[in-house]
Formats: structure tokens, sequence, C-alpha cells
């Protein structure tokens, strides 16, 4: 069932009976129904969050990081591809959102790539050259089991012909569970992308980061 959102949506069928006739078959009814819950919902979502409003596209980035399944090995983490110019948004993430041991910054690419059709190796090549990226804990750069680490994937957007991702927003630093110190942040200005620390959501982001966790 999709969740509702807080206190936005009236009555979905409210909506549907004065769009569609009542004599509809029921089935069709509440399909539409659902349907157009889920526009509003998307709605709600994306369409409040002004230009550059750091903390409004962190807080939908830690919307999303709720998403993922709580388990002891991992961070739940949440990530949001924009355009900033545009304030459009191009892609969502969360971790283990698409099958695999996945990252909430690679299902961006991945989804963004994929709706794109270019191959994921390519992201870059078809993002916006306004693009940042907005993640709850900082970008990965060493994962545990040969998957390339999150710092390596938006360097290489930059390596493409557009100019790939300009600007990380991080909602907090990686805690040092799994693979130590990271130095993501730091790689990534090493090599003139710009990360800016969004304050202010630190525990709630490891909250939900760590449910799940043994206490
Ligand atoms: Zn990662």
């Amino acid at each position: 069932m999709l969740s509702k959102p807080r206190g936005i949506i009236p009555s979905v069928s409210n909506y549907s009976s004065f769009l569609f006739p009542s004599k509809l078959p029921q089935a069709l009814h509440s399909h539409l129904s659902l349907w157009i819950l889920h526009i509003l919902v998307i709605m709600a979502d994306f369409q409040s969050i002004a230009p550059r409003d750091h903390e409004a596209y962190m807080r939908f980035a830690l919307s999303l990081a709720e998403k993922s399944d709580p388990k002891p090995t991992n961070f739940r983490v949440g990530a949001v591809l924009v355009d900033e110019a545009s304030n459009q948004i191009l892609s969502t993430g969360y971790t283990l959102e698409l099958p695999g041991n996945t990252h909430a910054e690679q299902c961006c690419f991945e989804k963004f790539s994929a709706s794109k059709g270019v191959a994921a190796d390519d992201v870059g090549t078809v993002l916006p050259e306004s693009t940042v990226l907005y993640t709850t804990i900082e970008p990965c750069n060493k994962r545990s089991i040969g998957n390339l680490p999150c710092t390596e994937r938006i360097l290489k957007t930059r390596s493409a012909a557009k100019g790939g991702i300009k600007t990380v927003y991080l909602g907090v630093k990686e805690p040092e569970t799994f693979v130590g110190e990271n130095k993501g942040r730091a790689k990534l200005e090493e090599a003139g992308i710009e990360c800016v620390h969004v304050t202010g959501f630190e525990k709630e982001i490891l909250d939900v980061a760590t449910a799940g966790h043994p206490s």
C-alpha cells in the first residue's frame, strides 16, 4: 500500500469521485484512485522544494534513506541527483534499492542512466552540467567486496564530456564502523568537486543509518 504523506492529501476518493464518473467499474475506479494518490505523493515530495533549498533536499534524501530495510551490515543512506540550474530532480536512490549490494548514490546513477538508455558507466555523458548530488552520508571511498566506491563513481562522471557532478551536499561524515576512516570527501575535493556539509541533520541521519545495527 502506498504511504500517505503527512497531512497533505485530504482524501483520495474525493479526488477520484470528482474526476471520474461513479459508474466506472470498481476495479478501475480504485486503480485510478491509487494512480492519483501516487502522483499527488510525488508532487508533495518534489514540488515543495525551492531552488537551492539544501535543507529541504537533505530532508528529502533522509526520507529516501528511511525506505531502505534496516540491516546490521550497512548504513541506510538516501541520495538525490538534482539539476541545480533548472531545480529538476533527475534521480533518487537509497541503500539496497536496486538488486545487489547497491549504495544510494549508485542507485541514483544507475536509474538515471537506464532512463536515458546509456550504460551505467556512461552516466556522466547524460548528466546536465549543473548536476549536484545530495547524500545523507559522505560518499564511500572503499567497498568491502569488489564494488566500485561511490567516490569513484562520482569522479567518473567528471571525466565525461559534459562536466559531471560539480557539487556534493552531504549530511554527515561516514562513521568508521565498516571500513575505517573515509577519505571520500577529501578525494572529491582534491579533484575539484565542491563538498558542502548541510548541517543540522546529523543525529537524525545517523539514527536512520544505523537502525537495525546492534546497540
Ligand atoms: Zn557508496
